[in-house]
């Protein structure tokens, strides 16, 4: 049977390290990106540049193409959708559109019976007054966040008046967990009750964006083991096929909370390149394209650093050791804040 050829919405790093994953099996990939200089261009066999509502751009990629996946989630669900009826979406749109919307993504995980932080959707200004007990909390935008843009910390009411927002556009408000930790688990699921789960990776933020990530993480094994049954059930109900990320809180008291659910490969499974059998790139076109599931072995601990902003001038001009591995996702522009590479360290 001849491979089908990926086609892969977005075209920023995650796409690279997709396409590159695919190269190595043997199946081609086709990325459609609205950004010009997009550097997964660099690693795909083919490269489509057009406005994500533009349907004779998605025409031409679906003709290119047997199977669609995505590496962010914030594509407009029409354009998913009309892809969708003529060629497999995978993860299906439906679950985008769950996951996109922060207040449809922590209903859909409170009726799992899963605990997440406590929550409200802000209309309107005044609304906040009656919401003393989600203080201090984040306010958020329900959708197109990442990287905690979009996000206002709110410790009073006097808060709200400082700032200029628009309600109209849609706002959750979220109480602020006292975090001791973050982890993430991510998994790719294949079918029923068939999937693969990495360990429980420990995350350190530094403003609001991904800095350290690291296995093992130091949990409790109450801890590990609750939050792989949880992202299993996720996966699960979803009926989710492709790799899936779950981000979760630990409180001072030992408390466990999902944060949010990514549908897609995730920054902090950059590790399970050098540190499993099959990374999570790997596992994801495994999974979507319908080839062989192998069981995961870990093959080392490690931790990995994000390169951020101009710091990546040093790593471009530094030696490495035969652990360390870099990664430069080529980037046209430096940008403060911007995610512009990572280094992989095996710890033995
Ligand atoms: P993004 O979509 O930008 O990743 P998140 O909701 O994951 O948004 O927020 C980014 C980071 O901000 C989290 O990883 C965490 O460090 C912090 N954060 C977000 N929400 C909360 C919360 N309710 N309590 C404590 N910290 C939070
Ligand atoms: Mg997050």
């Amino acid at each position: 049977m001849s491979k089908p050829t990926l086609g892969i919405i977005g075209g920023g790093q995650l796409g690279s390290m997709l396409s590159i994953a695919a190269k190595k099996l043997e199946i081609k990939t086709v990325i459609f990106c609205d950004n010009l200089d997009a550097p997964a261009q660099k690693f795909s066999d083919h490269f489509i540049h057009g406005s994500y509502d533009d349907i004779k751009k998605i025409n031409e990629f679906l003709n290119k193409t047997d199977v669609i996946t995505y590496e962010f989630e914030n594509i407009p669900y029409q354009t998913l959708n009309t892809i969708n009826k003529s060629k497999p979406v995978l993860p299906k749109p439906s679950v985008n559109r769950i996951v996109q919307h922060r207040l449809a993504e922590k209903d859909f995980i409170n009726k799992l019976n899963i605990r997440t932080t406590m929550y409200s959707s802000v209309e309107d200004k005044s609304e906040i007054n009656s919401m003393q007990d989600l203080l201090p909390g984040l306010l958020k935008t329900t959708t197109l966040g990442y990287d905690g843009k979009g996000q206002h910390l709110i410790d009073s009411i006097e808060d709200l008046n400082k700032l200029d927002i628009d309600f109209s556009k849609g706002y959750i408000l979220e109480k602020l967990v006292k975090l001791k930790k973050e982890i993430s688990v991510i998994i790719t699921r294949f079918s029923d009750k068939k999937y693969e789960v990495y360990e429980p990776i420990e995350n350190v933020h530094e403003d609001q964006i991904l800095k350290f990530s690291s296995i093992p993480a130091e949990i409790s094994n109450k801890i590990l083991e609750q939050s792989k049954t949880w992202a299993i059930q996720i996966a699960e109900e979803l009926k989710y096929v492709g790799t899936l990320c779950v981000e979760f809180f630990i409180d001072r008291n030992e408390n466990l909370y999902v944060n949010e659910i990514a549908p897609r490969v995730h920054n902090s499974g950059h590790l399970t390149i050098n540190a499993y059998n099959v990374s999570q790139f790997e596992n994801h076109v495994r999974s979507v394209c319908k080839l062989e599931q192998i069981p995961l072995k870990k093959i080392s601990n490690a931790k990995m650093t994000n390169i951020i902003g101009d710091q990546i001038n040093v790593y471009r001009n530094r030696q490495f050791t035969q652990n360390e591995f870099f990664f430069d996702y080529l980037k046209k522009q430096i940008k403060s804040k911007r995610k512009m590479g990572h280094l992989t360290t095996l710890i033995n």
